[in-house]
């Protein structure tokens, strides 16, 4: 065990967009790295060159920026460092832990049939284990490609995992698998041994579908000589069908919740309680906050699932804690591309942007919400809620808007508590409930029947939009009676 300064790193395969369950295991790196004062670094884990595909790197980085998951130093790609690995291969053959194997494909696969009718392991019989070092050299020249194979040690190999404490396994059970092909590159468990290695990294936390590898590669790690990082293995990420998170069952590329509206902060906040707690009752943190707390005795060694209905709750807090003015910064460009305003008629209206959002934004689960609930705030281009003019339209409430329309256009100061008095005394001097009016005046300033404190709204909109608006009201419920 070393007791250099923490380095961590996350290793993405482009093989597949970055999807939540990698994003959590990068935030509880990113976390645990900032919290020990340490090194958050990317690797990209592209050596498997039929599934790679270049084109998800830049959004699978794209995704971590997003997150705030800014990483220290340079990205390693291991496409870029088959010499490296070539060194450690001639080196680990040296240790002469490693051997040698011609099998063919054919020959494997009857000695697996084989081993299945007598109900014997599945594992490779080590057939090529015993070729004199004169043969071996006999057959590559003569043309053959041998793959290399790790021999396996007798006993068993153990670790003090960071989540589920000690985990043994009996090296029996572990095949002598293979660190390189046939064209001489090395495979995954070979690789990232040399790099986890040569980076120092000093803690490898990842998902727990890996342990089975991370036996492999500490029997590398013990060939070499090499000093173990600490190993983590957190609980993966369940669907709400209990199904392991997937692109193959069509799970979200993390930038897609950032187009939903789904602030950072808030996805950050959420992951990292998938299998990990504060140990408070409060759920709501920023980043700097679960740096500060983030700790790793507090790793819970079951299964956590996903459920996007909570990641809205978390948002909706989030939304709550912005400032008006972060949300405008958001929002604005939102307005424009959805065409309700232009970014010029915004910049001479900031104020009035920022008023709509401190209105809207204690209701937003997601920032697009804003967008979509507070659209007439910018447009007058709606069309009256069906149900609700059916109900709320009638030649009796046009006599009130009309009325109100009037009283309202008088009025010095159009305030919240202006307002609701005038209506106040409306309703008195007609003798009828004030629902009787605050309904139609807001299906008529609004569009709809659900919304803000209606006085609230009405001060928001502004006296010539709020008399105009109404008055358009009253023409349409007399034109269509
Ligand atoms: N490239 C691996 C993956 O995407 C990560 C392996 C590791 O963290 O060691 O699952």
């Amino acid at each position: 065990m070393t007791s250099n300064p923490v380095k961590v790193r996350i290793a993405p395969s482009p093989t597949g967009y970055l999807h939540v369950g990698t994003a959590r295991t990068a935030i509880f790196n990113y976390l645990f790295a900032k919290h020990n004062a340490g090194e958050f670094v990317v690797r990209i884990e592209d050596t498997d060159l039929e599934r790679s595909k270049p084109e998800l790197i830049d959004p699978i980085l794209s995704a971590l920026k997003w997150l705030g998951l800014e990483w220290d130093g340079e990205i390693v790609f291991q496409s870029k460092r088959s010499e490296l690995y070539a060194d450690y291969l001639q080196k680990f053959i040296q240790t002469g832990q490693a051997y040698y194997c011609f099998c063919s494909q054919e020959e494997l696969k009857a000695a697996r049939e084989k081993a299945k009718a007598e109900k014997k392991p599945l594992m490779y019989n080590r057939k090529c284990l015993g070729l004199s070092a004169d043969e071996v050299q006999a057959r590559i020249k003569a043309g053959e490609k041998p793959v290399v194979r790790v021999k396996i040690p007798d006993g068993g190999t153990s670790f003090d995992d960071m989540v589920s404490g000690r985990i043994t396994r009996q090296n029996e059970e572990i095949e002598d698998f293979i660190i390189a092909r046939s064209d001489g590159s090395v495979t995954y468990n070979f690789a990232v041994v040399v790099d986890d290695h040569d980076m120092g990294i000093t803690h490898v936390i990842r998902g727990n579908d890996h342990v089975t590898n991370t036996f492999k590669q500490i029997i590398v790690y013990e060939a070499f000589g090499f000093d173990l990082p600490r190993f983590g293995h957190v609980p993966l990420i369940l669907r709400p069908d209990k199904k392991k998170v997937s692109k193959r069952l069509g799970d979200k590329d993390v930038n897609e919740y950032q187009g939903e509206g789904i602030l950072p902060e808030a996805m950050v906040n959420y992951l990292s309680l998938l299998g990990w707690s504060p140990k408070t009752d409060r759920d709501i943190y920023t980043t700097e906050e679960l740096v500060t707390i983030f700790n790793d005795a507090n790793f819970n060694a079951s299964n956590a699932v996903f459920d996007e209905e909570k990641l809205l709750a978390f948002n909706q807090e989030h939304i709550q804690k912005k400032s008006d003015h972060d949300l405008a910064v958001m929002v604005a460009p939102m307005l424009v591309e959805a065409d309700l305003t232009t970014k010029y008629w915004l910049e001479t209206r900031w104020e009035y942007l920022r008023s709509v959002i401190h209105l809207l934004k204690g209701r937003a689960q997601r920032v697009s919400d804003i967008v979509t609930r507070g659209a007439y705030f910018f447009s007058f281009d709606y069309v009256y809620d069906e149900k609700a003019a059916a109900k709320h339209f009638s030649e009796e409430s046009a006599g009130y808007l009309e009325e109100l329309a009037q009283r309202f256009e008088a009025l010095g100061q159009f305030t919240t508590d202006a307002l609701e008095a005038e209506l106040s005394r409306l309703a008195e001097e007609k003798d009828v409930k004030k629902g009787k009016i605050i309904h139609p005046t807001r299906l008529a300033v609004s569009g709809g029947s659900v919304g803000p404190g209606l006085f609230d709204l009405l001060a928001t909109l502004g006296q010539s939009i709020v008399v105009e608006r109404m008055r358009k009201a009253v023409d349409y419920i007399r034109n269509k009676s």
